[in-house]
């Protein structure tokens, strides 16, 4: 399936009003009935119209706070009738949907444990068939566009329209600042394909310390999300869970007014035409390195001719740990990215490798 998903437009879900970003926030953790209606009365306040919360909590370790569970569910109730806000709750099970559905929970998350499992994803998909919730759907924790986009597929197939995405990040192994780094490259992607998909970014479950919050919401608006889920905390130092990311209604408050909303379709004149401009000269760039590419490749496919006359292995070390120096001390020079050019001329490295190989094969 590819962008023919039929997605009901952001605008028509009836539960975000505010012009701008479409946000929900809230803390990570319903604690107590106390905290939830304290954090919710400030949070509506400054104009937020989805409320979140966790019930039930997906912690790594057993003994961790995982929720005060379905009693909850009740306090939410309170957040809609006394203080006119939604709810989003996150579901990863048959149960947790039916709780939801039965206490007019308005919008529902699955998690990032979830997505990953289809069995899991299948039942909550069953469970909400008939119904027209508003669903959004993070990333799983594997970085798998397929999975995520299996997931919102079995969604659809249960007749939701109203289906988004949030992307929080995706574990790594190597040592970030991050806690689940940003691929916004899987997220363009995302949008590449189902441009209708709405999608939110979680900065929070992103950054895992409140300090990145403000820049990665700034990054995910440059990169046109449609909206924004945050977590926040009436006195985050005391939170129960993910105490470190959480914001106070104060900070959050502050972090929405910096926040540079981009229009994707600008009405202003002058800003088209110079993105209109600036997009015309990418598009030139590209197709010259996609020409520069390819002359690259044929002089490889020589290299490879000359290989298998002399009989010399394709993979020679010292070869490639040269030209790999050279480019990234080239490339520093020119103010280029580090890791950038690694992961580029690694690419392209393979790629000869993978032509260079046929040649000798004869395959
Ligand atoms: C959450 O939103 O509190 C949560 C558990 O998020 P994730 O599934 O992204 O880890
Ligand atoms: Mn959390």
């Amino acid at each position: 399936m590819n962008g023919h998903l039929e997605i009901l437009p952001l605008k028509e879900w009836g539960l975000f009003t505010e012009p701008g970003p479409c946000v929900l926030a809230g803390p990570c953790s319903a604690e107590t009935e106390e905290q939830v209606m304290d954090t919710a009365m400030q949070l509506k306040s400054i104009g937020v119209d989805v409320f979140r919360a966790g019930i039930w909590k997906p912690r790594t370790h057993p003994g961790s706070f995982e929720g005060v569970g379905t009693s909850g569910l009740s306090w939410l109730r309170r957040v809609q009738e006394e203080l006119g806000m939604k709810t989003a709750v996150e579901v990863a099970c048959r149960e947790h949907v039916e709780a939801c559905l039965e206490a007019g929970v308005d919008l529902l998350w699955i998690g990032a444990r979830t997505t990953v499992n289809p069995f899991l994803v299948q039942e909550i998909a069953d469970a909400l068939e008939g119904s027209d919730k508003a669903v959004l759907v993070k990333n799983p924790l594997a970085q798998d566009l397929e999975l995520w986009i299996g997931a919102v597929e079995r969604l659809h197939e249960a007749g939701l329209r109203k289906i988004g995405v949030i992307h929080r990040g995706f574990p790594s192994a190597e040592p970030a600042p991050y806690r689940n780094p940003p691929q916004w490259k899987t997220v363009i992607e995302m949008r590449r394909r189902y441009p209708d998909l709405p999608m939110f970014c979680d900065p929070s479950h992103i950054a895992g310390c409140r300090d990145y919050i403000a820049d990665l919401s700034q990054n995910a608006m440059d990169l046109g999300f449609d909206g924004l889920m945050v977590e926040v905390h009436r006195d985050p130092s005391c939170a129960w869970s993910d105490a470190g990311q959480q914001l106070t209604p104060a900070a959050f408050q502050d972090m929405l007014e910096h926040l540079e909303v981009r229009s994707v379709d600008t009405d202003s004149a002058a800003l088209k035409d110079d993105i209109h401009v600036l997009r015309a000269k990418i598009d030139a760039i590209d197709d010259e390195l996609l020409r520069l590419l390819q002359e690259r490749m044929e002089v490889s496919a020589r290299i490879g001719q000359c290989k298998k006359a002399g009989n010399i292995t394709i993979l020679q070390t010292s070869r490639w740990d040269e030209v790999l120096s050279k480019m990234v001390a080239d490339g520093k020079a020119s103010g280029l990215d580090e890791k950038m050019i690694v992961e580029i001329f690694s690419a392209i490295h393979e790629a000869s490798i993978r032509v260079q190989n046929k040649i000798i094969s004869g395959r």
